[in-house]
Formats: structure tokens, sequence, C-alpha cells
């Protein structure tokens, strides 16, 4: 093959390959059991929708905190198993790596923190790192938050997220659709909902709990402040936002989660299809590289023999 052929084809092949992935930086505390538990946490969000099918466009990597400078603790703002790290350390670190988020992950505690400053503990279930991780894209907790110290926390004033929002309904409404249209514009999943699932009972707002299958987004009772405030949430059975046992991301969060990443890096994310094996993705840059070899040489990849064609 001619030499500035070649040059070209690895220009356009790594133009393509270059553009950089999601990254999520899981920044252990610097002892072997903090690291091992940052290698599994990241295997459980690389095995969660939408994290799955985004093959190279998301990394995922662990960094053990080498400066010991982490210092989490524990019991953060009166609540037992909220953990907190040294702040200001994690965000020179997520700036260093070029990180579009930080995890910081100790062994020696119990608990964990979503948010601005996530952290992940030991004694998690299953689905906290996703849970904690949908916090970072904006997403509120779709479960009823238990004492009054979560009430000062966070429920004064109450919180809109995408997927949970306070809402004082009307005393009745004569019709599902003038619920719709009264609160179209309040729901942030409302395009989510389908037509024919109503977001009433009767004359009161809100959806009846079991009549819809599970991945159907409707309007239900529940979430964040509710003991305090009317606070609705999307699903009726529980999601990842709101138990931990299982890795239960439903299509509202992945949409959401999507949406987040692709405004920060700028383009658009290209899902690895559930469905389609990656020899699919192959054939695509195949073909691609089939036009490309046509436009320059004249040559074919199979003109070429097969070993050209496998060449990266
Ligand atoms: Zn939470």
């Amino acid at each position: 093959m001619n030499k500035a052929v070649a040059a070209f084809i690895i220009f356009l092949c790594s133009s393509i390959v270059q553009a950089a992935p999601f990254r999520i930086a899981l920044f252990a505390e610097n002892d072997a059991e903090s690291v091992a538990l940052a290698w599994k946490f990241a295997n459980t969000i690389r095995q969660a929708e939408p994290f799955s099918r985004m093959g190279n466009q998301l990394e995922i990597k662990v960094y053990p905190d080498q400066a010991n400078s982490l210092k989490c603790v524990a019991g953060a703002m009166g609540i037992p198993h909220l953990l907190s790290c040294n702040t200001a350390h994690m965000n020179q670190t997520k700036a260093q790596l070029k990180a579009n988020r930080i995890i910081a992950v100790t062994a020696r505690l119990k608990g964990a923190a979503g948010g601005s400053s996530t952290v992940l503990g030991n004694d998690l279930r299953p689905g906290t790192p996703v849970h904690e991780l949908f916090h970072t894209f904006g997403m509120g907790d779709e479960y009823d938050y238990p004492s009054r110290q979560h009430y000062l926390a966070y429920c004064n004033p109450p919180r809109f997220y995408p997927n949970v929002i306070p809402l004082l309904p009307s005393r009745s409404y004569v019709s599902d659709a003038e619920a719709r249209t009264r609160h179209k514009k309040d729901i942030p999943w409302f395009s989510e909902i389908k037509p024919a699932t109503l977001i009433t009972t009767g004359t009161q707002l809100g959806t009846t709990g079991g009549l819809y299958p599970k991945e159907d987004a409707a309007f239900y009772r529940g979430g964040e402040c509710s003991k305090w405030i009317p606070t609705w949430k999307p699903y009726y059975l529980e999601t990842v936002m709101v138990r931990t046992e299982q890795v239960n991301v439903m299509p509202l969060h992945s949409k959401i989660a999507i949406r987040v990443m692709e405004a920060e890096m700028g383009r658009k994310i290209q899902l690895l299809n559930a469905t389609t094996s990656s020899s699919g993705d192959r054939r695509v840059s195949e073909n691609f590289l089939r036009r490309i070899f046509k436009a320059v040489s004249g040559a074919t990849l199979d003109g070429q023999g097969k070993k050209s064609g496998k060449a990266k």
C-alpha cells in the first residue's frame, strides 16, 4: 500500500476513535480494600443501563489517592450513614484527570453520599453505586425520607428533579384530561406518560398503583419529602432510585442520564443496541473503510487481502 494512503487512513481512524469518552473516576482511599471495592463498583456501573451500551464512549477507571488526603468521615448533616470526604481534593483530582465525575470510595466506613460530592462506602447494596451516580445526573430519591434530619436537609424548601417533584393537587378534577391539561407543564416526565395511562384515580390526582406495566411512566404519589409535602414520582414499583437491592434502572432514568452526558460531551451518544451483536458495529466500520479505500486508491479491502482489512 502507498504510504500516503496508509497515513490518511490511520488519520481517519484515529480522528473517529479519539473523541473523548465520558469519564467516571473512582477515587479510592489508598488501601487495598478500598481499591478492590472501587473496582467492584466500576463493574457494577459498567453492567447497568445505559452505561452497558456505551462501549468506548464511557471510561470508568479506579485511581488510588496517593496523597492520602481524602479523609472520609461518616455522619454528615447529622445523618449516620451519610459520608463526606475532602471535597477540594476531589475537585482538584477531577480536574487533573479531566473526569466528568469523580466518586470517592472508602472501605473503612459504612454508608454513601450523592450529589455534588459523591462517596461510596463499605457494606453497600448492589444498586447503590448507580443510585448515587444518578444523583450526580440530577435525579432525586423516589423513596420517602424517613427522618426530621432529612426534612431539615432536603425538604425546606422542597426541590424539583427530573424524576421527582413537589406539587399541590387541586381538591378534585373533573376528568383525567383536565388534570393533564392543568399539570403537563409541571411534570418533567409528562412526555413519557402514554396517552392511555391515567394520572388520576377518580377525581383525585395520582395514577392507580399496579394498573400499568412496570416500565411505563405515570404519576404516583411518593418520593423525597412526601411525608411532609405532596411529592410525585414516575414509577410505582421500586426503581434503583427507591431501593438498591437490585439495579433496577427504568427507561426515564436512562434517558435523563444520556441527556446529561450528551450535554457535557457536546455530542450524541451512540447506544449499542442490546439486540445487535458487536459484529454489526464492526461491519459498519469495515464498510466505511471499504469506501475510503475505493475513494483513495481504487483498491478494495478484499483486493488487499484479509490481513489489511482487519488492521486497526
Ligand atoms: Zn439517594
